[in-house]
């Protein structure tokens, strides 16, 4: 981490915090899929900082949106306060910084429990529409947010199809891969039976994008919107790492339709796409493979 970064958010930090702050020591930490992320400790207190030099202008301020509205639902979660963000300027990067959540996984069990249930409590802060106020990103990718009353056309078109136009216009994808999606779409529709309210969604729930902390369970790095709560757990299905625990929790507080299986696989297939989009490798053909089992 250079100089001229440390002594932005030093600035930053003493604008917001406290005039006469001053940066102790810089942690780098690992475990993020795009940005530099690093623990900041200064005379007051703990900060958590990501950067990037190379990214989508925004991603932090649109990130920062989604911490402040899962910050309204007054949920039991702890969610990190944001302190400062910015467009990349001159020579310095895209940044965010918020509150440290110190990590701890003492009492693994209870807090699993906690995290299932405050997430039911999020799913519970609905809208009126499928979206958001502004698109953002899932990773790097951009998602249209657009305000849709419909539950299946946001999904197919705002999700499946934006997303596999993007993959096509990058060369990976051609016409036959987006003639299944269409044919893919058209047979889902009536799968999507269950009149879903628009929960507010995490958005990118995976197992590296909660802490377990001394102050409970912390859910980090938000791609938030509004959309059935069975899109955003396909992917916290997807990769694993959520204990029984945590789904008997949520489940008790915010119980699922029976027939919720049903359609797992088929919102996967967009964080599927999407992995495909971002990193490549074999996650294509396991799209494929979703989209063949409907047809
Ligand atoms: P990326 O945007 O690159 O995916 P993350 O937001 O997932 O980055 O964060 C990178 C690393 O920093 C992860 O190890 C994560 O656990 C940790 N982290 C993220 N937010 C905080 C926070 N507020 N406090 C403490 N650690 C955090």
């Amino acid at each position: 981490m250079n100089d001229i970064i440390i002594s932005l958010f030093e600035d930053v930090l003493k604008e917001d915090i406290e005039a006469n702050l001053k940066i102790s020591s810089i942690k780098l930490l690992g475990g993020g899929c795009i940005n530099s992320a690093s623990k900041i400790e200064t005379n007051h207190g703990d900060y958590f900082a990501k950067w990037n030099s190379n990214c989508p202008p925004n991603l932090f301020v649109r990130e920062a949106e989604s911490l402040n509205e899962l910050i309204k639902v007054n949920s039991s979660l702890k969610i990190p306060q944001v302190i400062a963000f910015s467009e990349p300027q001159a020579n310095l990067p895209a940044y965010l910084i918020t509150e440290f959540i110190d990590p701890s996984i003492n009492s693994k069990k209870i807090q699993d429990e906690q995290l299932g249930r405050g997430l039911a409590e999020i799913h519970q802060f609905k809208n009126e529409n499928f979206g958001f106020y502004s698109d953002n990103y899932c990773g790097a990718t951009l998602q249209d947010n657009t305000w849709n009353i419909d539950c299946v056309g946001f999904y197919s078109n705002q999700r499946i199809l934006h997303l596999a136009n993007l993959i096509y216009k990058n060369g990976v994808w051609g016409t036959s891969e987006l003639k299944l999606l269409d044919q893919f779409l058209s047979s889902i529709k009536n799968l999507i039976s269950h009149k879903p309210q628009p929960s507010l969604n995490h958005g990118d729930l995976w197992s590296g994008n909660y802490l377990y902390s001394s102050e409970g369970p912390a859910l980090i790095d938000p791609a938030s919107y509004y959309a059935d709560r069975e899109f955003d757990l396909s992917l916290t299905t997807m990769f694993g790492g959520f204990s029984d625990g945590f789904w008997n929790a949520y489940n008790e507080a915010f119980p699922l339709p029976n027939d919720w299986k049903t359609r797992n696989e088929i919102y996967m297939l967009y964080h599927y796409m999407n992995h495909f989009y971002l990193f490549g490798g074999g996650y294509g053909n396991q799209a494929l493979s979703i989209v063949k089992k409907y047809l």
